[in-house]
């Protein structure tokens, strides 16, 4: 019996994507993982997973390797992002043994091949293992260089038909119109389509993810990653940002 968070509210999704970025299971560590930062997160994904929400998850690597600012210091860039590909496997590690001590059944699907550590991406797989009430870490990005996990997230989303993306920063609420960690004066956007994400260059994430999302009417819930918020996000409470295109009117 997994040891779940008391979320006690009903999900408001049926089936979503959570992207962790790497940071956030760093803690107040400068570098890697943290254990009880990470077992916290777990607590919270198996509290709303408990629930009956069918939750897959993409983790980033930037806690450990972020292959552009490998790049910048002289290496080969397609390179310098395997190696933040493979970074992210690690964090998957972490993540599904944090979930499977609170006695949570997971898989891990790579979308590079480490056939001893993760099953590969099979798509149909990872539907299956949703649908059998497993979580789902999606590892290694999209499997390609020259990508982020933030376009891993809005791509895998997208395969898996979930109903939206829950997008949890790392110590920043929501969206702004101004990096609030440097600029004070930055006000909070509550919520804005997709499109104006991309023209006013607004962090949410990265413009080939969001033009993803617009493309495909997917929505993106930003908030931030602070104890309880998982479990807010997924049971339908207004939380941080919204950024979602209302359908064309025919
Ligand atoms: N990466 C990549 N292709 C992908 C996903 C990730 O090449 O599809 C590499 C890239 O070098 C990136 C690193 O993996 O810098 C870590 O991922 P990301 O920066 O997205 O992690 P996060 O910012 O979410 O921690």
């Amino acid at each position: 019996m997994a040891e779940r968070a008391p979320s006690g509210a009903a999900p408001a999704f049926r089936r979503v994507l959570l992207k962790l970025s790497g940071e956030a299971l760093m803690g107040d560590h400068d570098y890697g993982t943290d254990p009880k930062t990470v077992d916290a997160i777990a607590r919270e994904i198996v509290g709303v997973q408990g629930e009956g929400l069918e939750l897959a998850i993409v983790v980033g690597g930037g806690n450990i390797y972020r292959g552009i600012s490998a790049a910048a210091e002289g290496m080969d860039r397609a390179t310098a992002d395997y190696a933040g590909m493979l970074a992210t496997v690690l964090n998957a590690l972490a993540l599904q043994d944090a979930l499977e001590r609170l006695g949570a059944d997971t898989r891990v699907l790579s979308a590079l091949e480490v056939s001893e550590v993760a099953e590969p991406y099979i798509r149909r797989r990872a539907m299956r293992h949703l649908e059998k009430g497993r979580i789902v870490i999606f590892a290694a990005g999209t499997g390609n260089p020259f990508f982020t996990t933030d376009t891993a997230a809005a791509l895998r989303a997208l395969e898996i038909g979930a109903e939206a993306i829950l997008m949890a920063k790392n110590g920043v609420s929501g969206v702004y119109d101004g990096d609030p960690r440097q600029d004070p004066a930055a006000r909070f956007v509550p919520e804005l389509t997709h499109l104006e994400a991309i023209e006013r260059g607004l962090r949410v994430m990265d413009t080939t993810a969001l033009s993803l999302c617009m493309d495909n009417s997917l929505p993106i819930h930003v908030f931030e990653l602070a104890e309880g918020n998982i479990v807010r996000v997924a049971s339908g409470e207004r939380l941080g940002t919204v950024v979602a295109t209302p359908p064309a009117a025919s």
